[in-house]
């Protein structure tokens, strides 16, 4: 049902889902070697590239074999990068659940492209 090929249901299910996992496999290893590059399986930066190109072809292979829609998934790209790019250039994720939040954007009729600071700093 998940393989590669056209008799499969969901084509490209299963090889995206092991990319991820190696991707997440070489993160690990980052982390477990406190960032350093060199590393007893090889170069990580190297295998990091290697995985997130994996990742990339699995997810245009499952996006045209699948038949979904590119654009939704470039909107919502496009949304995640700027909210992760506010958290970049504020050096925050954690907001408190109890600070009083009073956004008046209209957000929720204009589209993700078009959310204010505080929206993009809460994720809505
Ligand atoms: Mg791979």
């Amino acid at each position: 049902m998940f393989g590669i090929g056209r008799k499969h249901k969901w084509p490209g299910f299963s090889k995206l889902n092991e990319e991820c996992g190696e991707l997440i496999q070489v993160i690990g290893k980052f982390m477990g070697s406190d960032g350093e590059i060199n590393h007893w399986s090889g170069n990580l930066l190297d295998k990091l590239y290697e995985e997130m190109g994996d990742v990339q072809a699995a997810i245009w292979l499952v996006t045209d074999k699948c038949k979904l829609d590119h654009r939704r998934i470039l909107t919502q790209a496009t949304y995640k990068l700027k909210r992760f790019n506010y958290w970049f250039d504020n050096d925050t994720t954690v907001v408190s659940l109890n600070e009083k939040y009073e956004c008046t954007c209209t957000f929720g009729n204009r589209g993700r492209e078009d959310m204010c600071d505080e929206c993009l700093k809460r994720g809505h």
